[in-house]
């Protein structure tokens, strides 16, 4: 599966595509990323060549019908996910084209497993300041998603939420030691070594079940902690 990030930040992705699980799943080529900034798409009126030799390239834009914060451009962000497409398009891949946003369909496993399922490609556009000009998804088809009922300075982490979530769903990324969860009886109660833990004076047992070696009573014990 191949990750196409529509991002102002891609510098922001390294600390944690660089570790554990993902950075693995990269090296061993069961996924990629590729990063599309929008400032390199800017042209025209928007980029400004200073006299020092700077150039400042303008991605955002005051919001249509007032109100505070700046809006990102259509025109950059379109042409960063043309150029994904263009690359999609040269493998022969399928495309599924997510939009962040705080009020759109909720991701979850359902939704992620029916796209790992599906795609090949996936573009995640994030947004920054106060979103994407709207036309963007409409033009691009792509769905509405939000990582939950909070609002978050940008895009970046829900695209690595997505992502890390996507990449699980690949078969070999998660090794025998962390098989799917999903796929199995697994409980939000977990304990290791050891059994009697001392902290402060006090004691801390592992409930007697997970010791009794009753693999029945084990999974019963783990479906009622769900
Ligand atoms: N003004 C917007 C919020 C913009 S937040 C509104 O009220 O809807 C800036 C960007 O952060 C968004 O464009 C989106 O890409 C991302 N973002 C923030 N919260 C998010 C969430 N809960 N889920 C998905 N993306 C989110």
């Amino acid at each position: 599966m191949r990750f196409h990030i529509i991002t102002l930040f891609p510098e922001s992705f390294t600390s944690y595509t660089e570790a554990s699980i993902v950075a693995r799943a990269i090296k061993e080529k069961k996924i990629s990323i590729a990063y599309y900034n929008p400032r390199d798409f800017v042209t025209g009126k928007h980029k400004k060549v200073w006299p020092d030799g700077n150039i400042s390239r303008i991605v955002d834009d005051r919001p249509f019908g007032g109100g505070p914060g700046m809006v990102m451009r259509a025109e950059p962000v379109l042409k960063a996910c043309d150029k994904a497409l263009a690359v999609i398009a040269k493998k022969k891949g399928k495309a599924k084209i997510i939009f962040f946003s705080p009020s759109g369909k909720s991701f979850n496993t359902i939704y992620a497993k029916q796209t790992a399922k599906k795609y090949t490609d996936i573009i995640l556009i994030c947004g920054r300041y106060e979103g994407v000009d709207a036309r963007v998804a409409k033009i691009l088809k792509a769905d509405h998603v939000s990582i939950g009922d909070y609002v978050l300075t940008g895009g970046e982490l829900p695209a690595m939420i997505v992502l890390d979530c996507l990449a699980r769903q690949i078969p070999g990324v998660l090794g025998k030691f962390e098989s799917l969860e999903e796929e199995r009886v697994s409980s939000s109660e977990i304990y290791t070594r050891p059994e009697i833990l001392e902290y402060k004076g006090k004691k801390y047992k592992t409930p007697k079940v997970l010791l009794s070696g009753d693999h029945k009573k084990i999974e019963e014990w783990k479906q009622s902690k769900n």
